[in-house]
């Protein structure tokens, strides 16, 4: 059972696997665990609702591989007996070995050979810790994370656009009032269950629903019109929509004049994309096309909202950007019923990329090369601005800093890089060339297998923290568990490995709390500004919208009213866009296109949901989906399996043939490691504005490996 971290037979917790973040109560039972998990009515975001992952969310918690102690690799693995490879060690040994290696490290190649790679479910005080963390204890600018293969093209393109990236700019109660709704990208019926039910208010309201997906999903099922978009065709699709409401003059010129730059550019940038070529292109009916457009455009209210679908392109932050000019023209931003958000994937997305993670990034949203900010955030730590290391490189990057040699040595906390990269035998290629690799994790992770040392940390319900949901609401999550073992709370194994490398002053802190409270002053000032947010708040008022810059500031739930944007002219930026190809068309030898994406009953890399027995049953293995027509084509046979080959390898898989996904298009999902890994396959090019790699677009060979 698990060890509460009070008497009390009834503990309030947050659901660790997405951004809604929904209440959970943990209740007493006579079961094996000793508890179980109920909705709580308390958080006024999903109240009263959990999906199946948050019910059964526990199921990690109290597995028995949990890291319990500091963990050493001795020697390779004997064959069939992979345990044998790691002897457990004190947290004093453990920390005084890595700090030694740390040292010699740098003393021999310099401060930037050691490097961090963080995570977007962490809470924001780890994050802010671990960005201090690698500038001021390791003095080396290479940390980056996870989310930059998540939110970086959707944060690109709202900087771009509105000056400011803050998930969605509206809070959730407001959609109900929209009355036309683009979900572009989004399974959000997967993904976020539990906002399905603000879309289905809104219908019940008279809202259409239109979806846009390679895929018929769960959340296509409750749309009014779905949108069967080939991967990579999303800004042309888009550039149709604007086409058509620019030449039937249904923007809203008032709103355009008043608080847009750049209607002349982009209305030359959409001139080519009438219906017609757009449905040429596409193959989707040019009176679809045309009724979207005027739906939207004449719809009292309206939102729009993207995700991964169509960001984790190389042409990412463009698609995006031109789903923002539609909301711009419309007008429909800043007011009652309307706005434009990317849903933010992971637990902490939005918090993740505000206190100092991203390798361009200080806190408070800073850009690290702004002398300003060089100038507060480092008062705030007590250092002078020369101190700071400048701006590393992004996620994938810091792989091709391996394999240069600049990079010896990595700190991995909360994340499972071999599993979630993009051609990610290159990862593990670069993994074995460090000289020191140190996982800071619950589980021995597919990248643990190339680990020097494994250190345990806590589970989400063994740490106290904030964390900031897809609205922008900063929340305060408690510790309900104890950890397990000698297993420890992030935020003590920085602070303690800091002070190994004779860095302890700057980290002195003895709770979440106190870190919370640098953190305000460090984000003063800062696009995300907490600074007016204190626990007390947080607790008393069920969390608070940034921007918050003063204890009587109420919170921003609504962000952009009047137009309000943030660039120095308070205007919005509207993007010319001209649609580009992916960076790997299809061709001869690799004639389908391979997307990946996610499942209801996964999370992430798949390192917590694979070890709860309930989700694993319901999704074991990864299932390929192709069209019937596809199948044809390759003449696959009922009891057939499927051998998926890119220009980065060739995988096998389980096939379901399903006229739900577009009959160019494979689909496999990316919650599992080894041979059932898709990230073998996937595309590395980068956006060369997020960094974001192609995660969702790259060209497949398919060829039946039969019984026969
Ligand atoms: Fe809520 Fe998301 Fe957890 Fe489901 S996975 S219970 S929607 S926070």
């Amino acid at each position: 059972a698990a060890a509460a971290s009070s008497k009390a037979d009834r503990l309030y917790s947050h659901c660790c696997y997405c951004s809604m973040q929904c209440g959970m109560d943990l209740i007493r039972a006579e079961n094996e665990i000793g508890w179980e998990v109920k909705a709580s009515q308390l958080f006024p975001v999903a109240t009263g609702r959990l999906c199946q992952k948050g019910l059964n969310a526990l199921g990690h918690v109290v597995h028995s591989e949990r890291l319990l102690s500091p963990m050493r690799r001795i020697a390779p693995a004997p064959v069939g007996n992979a345990s044998a490879s790691w002897q457990s060690a004190s947290w004093n040994d453990a920390l005084e070995d890595i700090a030694v290696r740390i040292k010699a490290i740098q003393q021999k190649y310099g401060n930037d050979a050691v490097s961090v790679f963080g995570g977007g479910s962490l809470t924001n005080e780890v994050c802010y810790l671990l960005g201090k963390f690698a500038r001021v204890a390791l003095r080396s600018k290479y940390i980056d994370y996870n989310g930059r293969y998540c939110m970086s093209s959707a944060a690109a393109a709202q900087t771009r656009a509105f000056g400011v990236d803050r998930g969605l700019n509206v809070a959730l109660d407001e959609i109900p009032k929209a009355k036309y709704i683009i979900l572009t990208g989004t399974n959000m019926a997967e993904c976020q269950p539990t906002m399905v039910p603000y879309l289905l208010e809104a219908k019940k309201q008279g809202a259409v629903i239109v979806t846009i997906d390679p895929r018929r999903t769960m959340t296509s099922k409750i749309a009014d019109i779905h949108i069967n978009l080939q991967p990579g065709f999303d800004s042309v699709f888009a550039s149709g929509l604007m086409h058509v409401i620019l030449e039937e003059g249904l923007y809203d010129k008032r709103f355009v004049e008043e608080h847009t730059n750049g209607l002349a550019d982009v209305r030359k940038a959409v001139r080519p994309f009438s219906p017609d070529n757009v449905s040429h292109y596409t193959g989707i009916p040019m009176e679809v096309i045309r009724t979207v457009a005027r739906g939207f455009a004449q719809a009292e209210t309206g939102m729009i909202f993207t995700a991964r679908g169509l960001e984790q392109q190389v042409n990412g932050v463009e698609h995006t950007l031109s789903y923002i000019n539609l909301s711009l023209v419309t007008g429909k931003i800043g007011k009652p019923g309307c706005g434009f958000g990317p849903v933010t994937g992971q637990a902490n997305g939005q918090g993740g990329r505000e206190h100092g993670q991203k390798a361009d990034q200080l806190p408070g949203y800073r850009l690290i090369e702004d002398p300003a900010a060089r100038s507060h955030v480092s008062s705030v730590w007590g250092i002078e601005p020369e101190e700071l290391p400048g701006k590393g490189v992004s996620a994938y990057e810091l792989y091709g800093k391996i394999h240069d040699g600049e990079i010896k040595a990595m700190i991995v906390l909360g994340s499972n890089p071999l599993v979630s990269s993009p051609n990610s035998a290159r990862v593990a290629e670069a993994l074995k060339k460090l000289e020191l690799l140190v996982i800071i994790d619950m589980f021995a992770t597919e990248t643990a297998e190339y680990a020097h040392w494994m250190l345990p940390s806590s589970s989400f319900l063994e740490a106290e923290g904030t964390l900031t949901n897809l609205e922008g609401r900063v929340f305060h999550r408690p510790k309900a568990f104890e950890t397990p073992g000698e297993a420890l709370e992030d935020y003590k194994i920085i602070g303690m490995l800091a002070e190994k490398l004779g860095r302890g002053q700057y980290f002195a802190f003895d709770s979440p709390e106190a870190i919370f409270e640098e953190l305000r002053l460090a984000s003063a000032g800062g696009i995300a500004d907490y600074s007016g947010m204190s626990y007390a708040r947080l607790k008393d008022e069920k969390g608070l919208f940034w921007p918050c810059p003063s204890p009587d500031h109420p919170g921003t739930p609504r962000m952009f009213e009047h137009g309000a944007f943030k660039h120095a002219d308070g205007r919005a930026k509207l993007h010319a866009i001209t649609p580009m190809k992916p960076a790997e068309t299809t061709d001869r030898e690799y004639p389908f296109i391979l997307t990946t994406g996610r499942l209801g009953n996964h999370y992430l890399s798949g390192a917590q949901t694979r070890r709860t027995a309930a989700l694993l049953k319901k999704a074991p293995v990864p299932v390929v989906e192709i069209h019937p027509h596809a199948a044809e084509q390759i003449l696959l046979r009922p009891g057939d399996r499927l051998r998926l080959s890119t220009r980065r390898g060739s995988l096998v898989f389980d096939v379901k043939v399903t006229a739900d996904i577009h009959p160019t298009s494979v689909f496999v999902p990316f919650h599992w490691g080894g041979e059932h890994s898709i990230n073998v396959l996937t595309n590395d090019a980068l956006s060369p504005i997020s960094r974001m790699p192609e995660f969702k677009v790259c060209a497949v060979r398919l060829e039946r490996v039969g019984q026969d």
